[in-house]
């Protein structure tokens, strides 16, 4: 018997005794930071992990729940790879009810630009021995039942799938804590020390933790705590909507990409839905900060981004007041941001889906949520070790023993358990059993950045 949900539960209650010293800190308790301490406890290292809020109440509880290799940046393909082959067995492993269903990915092209880029995009699968396939109309209607609608052709990863955000990180975290992880709610860590070039430890709200190893998971304020060290990430947050409908008659096992839409029908017939992939952007005077290194990918995606002047602008000018937010808490703020939907995508995309699946007439929105994807400016993650920043990167450059786990573009949900594994494998053995040059974060200051497909 599997475990069932709800899952979450505060892992270390208030008075727990709260350590002086550890071998591994690590902060952010999202999906990265979840499964860095379980596999780095399955390797009998008792990892503390600290997280400002609670044990994934950012992206990682509120993304659609696709676990997909196709589409991506190149770079991240052999990840993904590997990702698969731990999610495979991930329900078995963790002993928890993940909602996983390895019913493929579907994209649907209605316009020759995306057809166009499915096409492309097969080099990919290619390079890298891929099981994508393109698709003509029969073959999609195989996948999808009812369909209405243009389709010029598909691209279909059958390995592909999917699982359900609210349960992922919170298993980790359980089946870690048994393992001897703490997990501490409500302390964020507030600055990283380094001596001599190491790190030495962690400042937090309860205390200062000595430690030579830190995991940097700390999802779209990875940036504040890296600037403690003098590090410069050109990381950015943008706001994602999500919407949840009623139980509807099955169309698809696949998630589903197309006619601008995102879709994922979770076993009992709920569908999760996208409008497309917009995102909207609440300006504020840090989004000056790295805008040079965002710019041009701005401009060339532009029709996704959706730019807003509202009370966003208005509290962040607040807090620019002298005084209004102290040293420490600047690092944490917002300590426990809730975005919310945008609540123009719900209509929209509700008339889409009837439209395109005639048999969803009765589908109706009954739960909406946001949340602040991290970006960077090449749309694929920062996994790297502190030791190699070169001064271009930092002030003060380097710091032996934080690694960065970071910036994963709004497609960082199935990533979770490789990387888990990765930084586990790092502190471990010395090094990752994969190639991860690509995410370096030199590449921002040394002309080796790439430009992306996509920044999401
Ligand atoms: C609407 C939406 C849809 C998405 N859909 C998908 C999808 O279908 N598939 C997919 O693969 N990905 C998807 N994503 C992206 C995915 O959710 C993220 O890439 C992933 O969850 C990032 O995990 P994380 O652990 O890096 O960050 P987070 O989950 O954001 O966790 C970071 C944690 O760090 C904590 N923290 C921050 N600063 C500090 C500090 N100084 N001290 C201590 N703690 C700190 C925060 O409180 C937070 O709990 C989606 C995201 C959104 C918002």
């Amino acid at each position: 018997m599997t475990t069932t949900y709800p899952l979450h539960a505060p892992f270390s209650p208030a008075d727990a005794p709260f350590p002086d010293q550890a071998d591994v800190v690590i902060a952010g308790a999202g999906i990265m930071g979840c499964a860095a301490a379980y596999y780095l406890a399955r390797r009998g290292v008792k990892a503390v992990v600290l997280d400002k809020s609670r044990i994934a109440g950012q992206q990682s509880t509120r993304a659609w729940g696709f676990v997909r290799q196709q589409g991506r940046e190149a770079a991240e393909v052999p990840l993904m790879m590997a990702g698969m082959r731990i999610w495979e067995q991930l329900e078995r492993e963790l002993n928890f009810d993940l909602e996983w269903r390895q019913g493929g990915c579907l994209y649907v092209a209605d316009n020759d630009e995306d057809w166009a880029s499915f096409q492309q995009w097969m080099d990919v699968a290619k390079q890298y021995g891929l099981d994508t396939r393109v698709l003509d109309r029969a073959q999609i209607d195989q996948h999808v039942r009812g369909m209405h609608g243009k389709a010029l052709g598909g691209l279909y990863t059958a390995t592909d799938g999917q699982a359900e955000p609210r349960r992922v990180a919170a298993a980790f975290a359980a089946r870690a804590v048994e393992a001897g992880a703490r997990f501490f709610e409500g302390c964020g860590v507030v600055a990283i020390e380094r001596g001599a070039g190491s790190v030495t430890g962690v400042v937090t709200e309860r205390g200062t933790i000595r430690t030579r190893q830190v995991i940097c998971a700390a999802g779209a304020s990875s940036w504040r705590l890296l600037k403690t060290l003098g590090i410069t990430l050109p990381q950015q947050a943008v706001r994602g909507t999500c919407m949840r409908t009623n139980p509807l008659p099955a169309v698809t096992a696949s998630t589903f990409w197309g006619h601008g839409l995102g879709i994922r029908q979770r076993a009992n017939g709920a569908i999760n839905l996208a409008d497309d992939m917009q995102v909207d952007v609440d300006m504020t005077f840090g989004h000056f900060r790295a805008l040079k290194w965002f710019l041009p990918e701005l401009w060339a995606q532009r029709e996704k981004f959706s730019f807003h002047l509202n009370g966003e602008f208005v509290r962040d000018l607040r807090d620019r007041l002298p005084g209004a937010v102290s040293g420490g808490e600047r690092v944490l703020h917002p300590r426990d941001p809730n975005p919310q939907p945008n609540r123009a995508h719900a209509p929209k995309a509700l008339q889409k889906l009837r439209a395109l699946f005639p048999a969803l007439k009765d589908a109706q929105v009954v739960e909406s949520w946001a949340g602040l994807i991290d970006v960077l400016p090449d749309g694929i993650p920062v996994l790297d070790e502190a030791s190699s920043f070169s001064s271009s990167s930092s002030s003060s450059s380097k710091a032996a023993g934080l690694l960065v786990a970071t910036g994963f573009c709004g497609h960082g949900f199935a990533m979770g358990p490789i990387v888990g594994h990765l930084m586990a494998e790092w502190i471990c053995d010395g090094q990752p059993s994969l190639d991860l040059s690509e995410f370096r974060l030199q590449r921002f200051f040394d002309g080796t950045m790439k430009r992306p497909r996509s920044m999401l």
